[in-house]
């Protein structure tokens, strides 16, 4: 298990974060695989003890009373999702139809990154940014406080905003924006 280096004194992301709120200290009790990283606080709001851990592929987060009631969620979701005959779909459980490759299990609601092909239709980003599109991009590019927000609560879609977000600017330079009068 790798602590996140926000925890971890000595490091510029733990002075930074101590900048923001102080640490709080805490040492995982679980038996985290190597290759993972953990990390862990409260939530901006509501202030929600968590815990998560970023197994290669995969994130598990949990949520308690105190972190380390969120750790033990988060360990018995690991832990359960090994013994799990997963089935997997490109539907997240009670939510979207995911066509950029991420996978969620319909039994134990695991999730996988790279679980599947992207579907793509060809030329669909060829072409100018919607003002709508435009106007998230400046968002996500300029308004890091909501980024901040946003990745808290949404940590399974960090990736995604970001690569979406990415997509965006590349679009916006390629062709600009559509003219909407
Ligand atoms: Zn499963």
């Amino acid at each position: 298990m790798k602590i996140a280096p926000h925890h971890v004194p000595g490091t510029p992301e733990h002075k930074f974060s101590q900048m923001l709120r102080p640490d709080q200290v805490y040492q995982p009790r679980h038996a985290w695989p190597s290759d993972c990283t953990v990390q862990w606080g409260h939530g901006i709001v509501p202030a929600t003890p968590f815990f998560e851990a970023f197994v290669p592929g995969t994130f598990i987060r949990g949520e308690g009373a105190t972190i380390a009631d969120a750790e033990t969620r988060a360990f018995e979701k690991y832990e359960g999702e090994k013994l799990c005959g997963h089935q997997w779909g490109r539907q997240r459980p009670g939510g979207l139809l995911y066509t950029n490759g991420a996978g969620w299990c319909r039994k134990c609601g695991g999730f996988r990154s790279e679980m599947f092909r992207p579907i793509v239709t060809l030329g669909h980003h060829r072409k100018p940014l919607r003002l709508m599109e435009l106007h998230h991009l400046e968002s996500v590019e300029s308004d890091h406080e909501m980024n901040a927000r946003m990745d808290a609560k949404y940590p399974d879609r960090k990736a995604d905003r970001a690569s979406y977000a990415r997509l965006l600017r590349i679009r916006l330079n390629l062709y600009g924006v559509a003219d909407q009068s």
